[in-house]
């Protein structure tokens, strides 16, 4: 990158800000020249990334992205897995100038509160199950989850159980990148980086039936062997030292890993037997994803905690929340001061937001609509178009969210050696296609905006198919 300070001085000088700070004032190059000069990018490597240059996103509508080039990408991730109702939504801009102009900020842990955090509280405890009352704030999933390990180490707390403090999770399960959010996931190139872990928090295996499953088993047997991997480590911890376990309902970042429909009964039925704490991760699946307000629903089990961000707000502003149901709110509201908070808890603009995203997504009936129309439709397209694909293995997800596993030998399981290059193969070609499809390994991901229509849906999965054909095409894997 041939980038010097006199560039950059030159560059402001030459270029006065213009009246819309969003709208586009400088040259792709200055503005790669300027990111890579000043800016480290989250899960980078940023001397590759810098010597090829980011792509620089300049405005959004509906499912679409426009890049700095003036290309018009269709953005199959939703963001980060987090703009539900899509780009552009004037209600939500609107909140969000509103309530900076009445009240930008003001803080609850001094006897305060104020109308942004009361009404969102009253629409979550509408519309999350029944026993779900009671919600604490924060500002991103990984705070959600450091939050509800403060709220299941305290909960046992106040009951007396001191002992209880070890909480499972999963292999491939991710939970943010907080220190306490890095350790609950199960991701070992996090854990590889962090200069301590968090302590009393251990893993059992994913359900991930494609790569690890034995030959002979099915889908139902497999998912069962795992979900008893609990029992197994609670056993072997003793009952009376285990305080939780969480999971994403499905395994979103891991690889959009759908577990059989043995698994998450048994996995409650196991928290039940020996008096755990049972947390839904619901930062993806939550506010609609797979056709349901909650992906716990969808699998049919009830947790006690579920930790939500990124539709909450649909990706407009940061927030994060966490749900307490009846009896661990009880536990919490009634035995004095709980010793956590973030300044920004219940931040009234990012409240505000969260307000008007809920309300659209009730108002336009869009949680039923993936439920009823593109949900069905997306998940039949994807298995009409790849179900006979010479390497896709298999197709995981519900709603608007899957997950397509390449695989060398789909029939015998057989995955690409050198995991994650063919991914990275794939979705290069994506990129270059003007598609944002994510690589998980060399499983491909897709969980795009909940208002894309039958019509962008079809967009979608063509573009896709056009970039695997050109994998398989790369790889001498001929079509069939
Ligand atoms: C994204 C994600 C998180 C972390 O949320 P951040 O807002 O990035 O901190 C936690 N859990 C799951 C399931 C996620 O997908």
């Amino acid at each position: 990158m041939s980038y010097r300070t006199e560039d950059i001085a030159y560059v402001q000088a030459a270029e006065p800000a213009a009246s819309t700070p969003t709208a586009q004032q400088r040259s792709t190059a200055e503005y790669r020249a300027l990111d890579a000069a000043h800016h480290i990018h989250p899960f980078s490597d940023m001397g590759a990334l810098n010597r090829s240059g980011s792509r620089v996103i300049v405005k959004a509508h509906g499912v679409y992205l426009w890049d700095s080039e003036g290309n018009k990408i269709i953005d199959g991730m939703a963001g980060l897995w987090c703009v539900n109702v899509g780009y552009g939504r004037k209600e939500l801009a609107d909140a969000a100038y509103g309530q900076m102009q009445e009240l930008p900020y003001y803080n609850t842990f001094f006897k305060t509160t104020h109308p942004p955090v009361i009404e969102l509280s009253a629409s979550l405890a509408e519309l999350a199950p029944e026993s779900f009352n009671h919600f604490f704030y924060c500002n991103s999933g990984s705070e959600g989850n450091d939050t509800v390990l403060r709220i299941v180490h305290r909960y046992w707390a106040t009951l007396g159980k001191h002992s209880k403090k070890v909480v499972i999770s999963r292999k491939n399960g991710y939970h943010g990148s907080t220190i306490a959010g890095g350790t609950l996931g199960g991701m070992e190139y996090m854990h590889e980086q962090m200069p301590s872990k968090v302590e009393n928090i251990v893993h059992i295996d994913q359900p991930y039936f494609f790569g690890e499953a034995k030959s002979n088993q099915t889908p139902e047997e497999f998912a069962l062997a795992r979900a008893q991997q609990l029992e197994a480590k609670i056993l072997e911890t003793g009952a009376q030292n285990v305080a939780a376990f969480i999971g994403e309902p499905f395994q979103g970042a891991g690889g959009v890993i759908f577990p059989a429909s043995t698994y998450w009964p048994e996995i409650e039925r196991i928290c039940r037997k020996y008096d755990i704490l049972l947390v839904a991760d619901e930062v993806i699946g939550g506010f609609g994803r797979t056709g349901e307000w909650f992906a716990h629903q969808h699998f049919g089990f009830e947790p006690d905690l579920i930790t939500m961000a990124k539709g909450l707000t649909s990706g407009y502003v940061p927030m994060g929340a966490v749900g307490l149901n009846d009896r661990v709110a009880k536990a919490i509201v009634e035995n004095g001061e709980f010793n956590h908070g973030l300044t920004y808890s219940g931040h009234p603009v990012a409240a505000a937001v969260a307000v008007a995203n809920l309300k659209l997504l009730r108002d336009e009936k869009i949680v039923e609509r993936v439920k009823t129309d593109t949900g069905p439709y997306f998940q039949k397209k994807l298995r009409d178009t790849f179900a006979h694909h010479p390497i896709v293995g298999e197709i995981a997800g519900a709603g608007l969210v899957a997950g397509l596993q390449l695989a060398e030998e789909p029939a015998s399981r057989k995955r690409f050696a050198n995991g994650g290059d063919v991914g990275g193969v794939c979705r290069d070609f994506c990129f270059n296609g003007n598609l944002i499809m994510r690589a998980s390994g060399d499983r491909m991901l897709l969980s795009p905006p909940l208002v894309i229509s039958r019509q962008e849906i079809d967009e979608l999965v063509s573009k896709a198919k056009k970039a695997i054909d050109a994998t398989a095409q790369q790889l001498g894997i001929s079509q069939r």
